[in-house]
């Protein structure tokens, strides 16, 4: 669509306050400077919670907390207006538009309430309720400092399909409607601010993309209008090589790939929606995380090729909170439909299987799940192996809830020989015991399940052996490398 156009998502923390707001939105005039930008926010920090509780709390015929709560939001959103903008007809004409989304909240809660029935459609329309004030609110603090703003509800400008509570997005009528909605909005130098989180469908119900989804919208648009980049505006400085409440010496990394920051996502530091890094990563456009409390910083960036280095391993990132299942027995070596059964049992239980391990020998299979989903997931195995199990041939089915996973991430771990050699003598001399090992045959990632009070120590242990708190030096980098051998 245009050669110069950035899409810039903030987070809800982005937008806490007043204050927040006002800090955004001077990012996003600062970016006007050299290019269009469109942004793409999120409710304020908490907003989306409350709205949810309040949703729940009506199904369960409880108005009184809903009128709570919806108190809480009208007076949160009351403040920021009063603080950003100075204009009397504005302030009025924003008050206006709060009550009456205050209002819609209310008569759904109140009908719920009635039936005593929340169903995913009314949930989808109550849970959205933040990204409609929040962009507003924005729009509101750049027309405060000059510019031309408009808020634009997502629903007229990105198609999903009809799941509610986590839609798909359909890219083509995405970039059909997008663009006849934003298009006329840049071209007279108006900056559109999107509601992140929400879409609708072809014929217009309104939908959200599931938690944390807003992520995902600035993606979609971004894709959708060909953008040459995008930004999420976060609370962090961007994608660090471990945890820094874990190992002190954590390090922002300036690039990695779209694979990396995918596994990241998933495992443990949890920065984007898992799901968005789909919408660019064909079409290659880079995606920056930045901090938006220290703009001056300049971020992480993520691209196909991710700045590879020699060193192959990028991140140690860990996760707690899981559970190790075990089914196992002598009589299981060669009995054939084990694995099936097992895995069809925990997607019965809708379980996702975080990791996967079984040895040659084939006396136990194990696998890993979210703690929350453990019983569940115990249950339907007890169940579709009783047989099994009263015959012997499978002995036990067993749970360890003390236990961690730390990955080891990097792309070029692929064809970078050694890597779990050093991964698995770092951890030998310290003594520690690794209980099962899982790797995909993508080689980005090595998993290791080890007991979970010596997370910390493995962090630690892994984060120094492969020199995360350096950067790369020149000689580490295989771009460099190249260059240096006159390849490019
Ligand atoms: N406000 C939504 C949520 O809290 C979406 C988002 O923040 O990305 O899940
Ligand atoms: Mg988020």
């Amino acid at each position: 669509m245009n050669d110069n156009l950035q899409v810039m998502k903030f987070g809800g923390t982005s937008l806490g306050d007043a204050e927040c707001i006002r800090r955004a939105a001077d990012i996003v005039a600062r970016a006007t400077r050299d290019g269009l930008v469109v942004a793409v926010v999120s409710a304020m920090g908490g907003v989306t919670n409350r709205l949810i509780q309040a949703a729940h709390a009506s199904a369960l015929g409880d108005l009184d907390a809903v009128s709570g709560l919806t108190a809480k939001l009208r007076q949160e959103h009351q403040a920021a207006i009063e603080n950003l903008v100075s204009n009397a007809d504005q302030r009025v004409q924003l008050a206006a538009e709060l009550d009456q989304i205050v209002e819609e909240v209310t008569s759904l809660c109140r009908g719920t309430a009635l039936l005593r029935e929340l169903t995913p459609r009314t949930l989808d329309a109550i849970s959205s309720a933040g990204e409609r004030f929040s962009a507003r609110l924005l729009a509101s603090a750049l027309r405060e400092s000059g510019f031309n703003a408009e808020a634009v509800e997502a629903t007229e400008v990105i198609v999903t399909d009809n799941h509610s509570g986590r839609a798909e997005p359909m890219i083509p009528e995405t970039r059909e409607r997008a663009t006849a909605r934003l298009a006329p909005l840049l071209a007279k130098r108006s900056i559109p601010v999107v509601t992140g989180f929400i879409g609708a469908t072809v014929d217009g119900r309104l939908t959200t993309l599931g938690r944390g989804g807003s992520d995902y919208s600035a993606t979609i648009l971004g894709a959708a209008l060909d953008a040459n980049e995008i930004i999420i505006w976060t609370d962090v400085d961007g994608v660090l090589t471990v945890d820094p409440k874990l190992v002190p010496e954590a390090r922002t990394l300036r690039e990695i790939s779209y694979n990396e920051a995918a596994e990241l996502a998933y495992f443990g530091a949890k920065i984007l929606h898992p799901k968005t890094l789909r919408p660019v990563s064909e079409a290659g456009i880079p995606v920056w995380i930045r901090n938006s409390f220290s703009p001056e910083r300049s971020g992480t960036k993520i691209t196909a090729t991710g700045h590879p280095t020699r060193r192959g391993v990028k991140a140690i990132t860990a996760m707690t909170n899981v559970t190790l299942i075990t089914v196992g027995g002598r009589g299981i070596v060669g009995l054939p439909g084990v694995a099936a059964k097992t895995f069809t049992a925990a997607a019965n239980a809708g379980t996702n299987v975080l990791l996967i391990s079984q040895s040659s020998s084939g006396n136990d299979i194990c696998f890993i799940v979210d703690s929350g989903d453990s019983a569940r997931t115990i249950a339907e195995l007890r169940a579709a192996f009783a047989l099994d199990l009263a015959h012997k041939e499978v002995e036990h089915i067993t749970v360890n809830p003390d236990i961690a996973i730390v990955a080891v991430v990097g792309d070029r771990m692929r064809g970078t020989p050694g890597i779990a050699g050093r991964t698995f003598s770092a951890l030998g001399h310290r003594g520690i015991n690794i209980i099962a090992i899982a790797q995909g045959s993508s080689e980005y990632n090595l998993s290791l399940v080890i007991e979970a009070r010596l997370m910390r120590d493995v962090v630690q242990a892994l984060h120094s052996e492969f020199g995360l708190e350096r950067r790369a030096s020149r000689f580490e980098s295989v771009e460099s490398e190249r260059a240096l051998a006159g390849v490019y």
